[in-house]
Formats: C-alpha cells, structure tokens, sequence
C-alpha cells in the first residue's frame, strides 16, 4: 500500500445537489493505517470507490461535530460492522464524540440487538473505542504521530486542525476555520496542507440559492476563509503542496478550477491541488494524479 490522500468529499456545507459534490471527508492512507479524516455523508460509498475494505477500518478522526463532518460517522461504522468489521476502531473527536455515538446506537438499537443474537455479531458498541481530544499530541504508534490544534470556527469552539506525521512525510487538514495564521506554524514544512477554501464572487449567489440571505453570509465570513486566504497560510508555512478543499461554493455552474487557481495565485505559487471527490494524491512525491467521480 503506498501512502496516498484520497478526497472522498470535497464541498463544504451540508446540503446535496444534483450532479454535485458530497459533504466532507478524505482517506488517509499512511504507514499501512488507513485513516479516515470527517465523515459526511457520502463517506462509505466513497471509501468502498476508492478500494478500502470497511473491515480494514482503523483509525478515524472527526475535526467537529458539524453535520457536514460528522452526519455518515455512526452510518459508516454499522455497516463496516455489518461487513465483518475485524477490529476494533479508534474514533477520535472532539469533546462530544462519545455522546454522539452512544445516541447513535441507542437510535439504531432495534437493529443492533437483533443482529447480534439472529447473526452472531459481535457487539457494535464495543467495537469502538472512543478518544475525544484537545490540543496538542493526540496519537503515537509505529512511527504514526498525530496533533490537534483548535482552530477559529465560531460559534463552534471544538473544531481542530489535524497534522499527520509519518516516516518524514506529514500532511495537515486545516479543518474548517477563518483565516487564522498560527496555521502556518502548525502546518510548518508539510508535504500537503489540506485548507478549507470560499470563493468570493460564488458567495452572494450561494446565499441568494439558499434562501437564509444575510445570516448564512454572516457565518461563511466569520467562520471560513477565502482561497487567498488558505494560500497565504500555505505560503507561510512553507508546505509542498496546498489542497483546496470543502470548497463553498463547490456546484456553482459559474466557477470552475480557473477561477480559484485565480484566487489562490494571488498569495500561493507553489504545487497545487483543486479537490473534487474521488481525487487521489499520491503521497511519494505527492503529485496528483487524477481519480474517479463518485458523485
Ligand atoms: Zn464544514
Ligand atoms: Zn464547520
């Protein structure tokens, strides 16, 4: 298995739009772990496309409870259960996390009673160890070292930037978050940052489409940052290779890769990536390499 970054969904936000991108969340696959950072809707279908065997599962790391991180979280880990899952699963996550899971198994637990005793199964609410995390060095095993830092996503205050360390290669997700430049010190040297990333021009039409006007704007601009903005932190902090990604808006007809390349030349000159879902970026060399559409 050679270390890659799969971006299973790359919009930002919650709502579907037909022919559009899914919600959040990306495949990690680093020093033989497989690592799933977010689960929006649209994860086990995505992770299934890009070739991992839900029974493989192993690591996951949820950034916050937005819905659009963390909707398909307890839908994932029931169906690698239903598919044999072999191991048990570490879920790490903020503050919250093991509430979420507990009442997700509550709600499903019809199910869950049933399949244990008509099937055999094991029971699903052991098969989650559940880590929920603050700042600072949140995992360390086999040369895998994994750190947390909050980032600026009001009125959330548990929402944390993830770096990956492995073998001399490290890849950071920004989380969602406004411009907030102790990034760049957290993202310092890394082969990939991963940053969230709003287009101003698409903005105004995104809100008008949406029909919650002036407050939804509100929070886009005291809770996200601009493409320029993620090309700054990128920039600063001197990584290899910026990702564009949770992209707001990301199904507007109007706005193609030009136009954030446009937007991020602005502040970013090094190697970069635009996501879209099912994109894969190999992490040996870390050039990117077109995938497969799953949506
Ligand atoms: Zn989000
Ligand atoms: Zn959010």
């Amino acid at each position: 298995m050679s270390d890659r970054l799969v971006l299973l969904g790359s919009k930002g936000g919650p709502a579907l739009r037909s022919g559009g991108p899914w919600p959040s969340s990306s495949l990690l696959e680093l020093g033989w772990r497989t690592i799933v950072v977010d689960c929006g809707l649209g994860v086990t279908r995505g992770l299934v496309d890009a070739g991992v065997s839900l029974k493989a599962l192993d690591l996951i790391f949820v950034t916050h409870l937005h819905s659009d991180h963390v909707l398909e979280l307890g839908a994932l880990l029931h169906t690698a259960w239903t598919a044999g899952l072999a191991n048990p699963v570490t879920l790490f996550g903020p503050p919250g996390t093991g509430h979420y899971w507990r009442r997700f198994c509550q709600a499903m637990e019809f199910d869950i009673e049933i399949r244990i005793v008509d099937e055999g199964r094991p029971d699903i609410r052991e098969m989650a160890s559940i880590v929920e995390f603050g700042e600072g060095e949140i995992f360390a095993q086999r040369g895998l070292k994994v750190s947390a830092l909050r980032v600026d996503h009001p009125p959330v205050t548990d929402c944390f930037a993830l770096r990956f360390d492995h073998a001399g290669k490290s890849i950071v997700f920004s989380a969602d978050t406004a411009f907030f430049p102790p990034l760049a010190g957290f993202a310092r040297n890394a082969d990939i940052l991963v940053h969230e990333a709003m287009l101003e021009e698409g903005i105004e039409r995104l809100v008008a489409r949406t029909g919650n006007g002036a407050r939804l704007k509100e929070h886009l601009l005291a809770s996200h940052s601009f493409a320029e903005q993620a090309g700054r932190i990128a920039s600063d902090a001197g990584v290899k290779r910026l990702v564009l990604n949770h992209l707001i808006p990301a199904d507007d007809a109007a706005i193609g890769e030009a136009d954030w390349e446009a937007a991020v030349r602005k502040s970013w000159a090094g190697d970069l990536t635009i996501a879209r879902d099912g994109l894969v970026v190999n992490l040996d060399g870390a050039k990117a390499a077109s995938g497969e559409e799953t949506a």
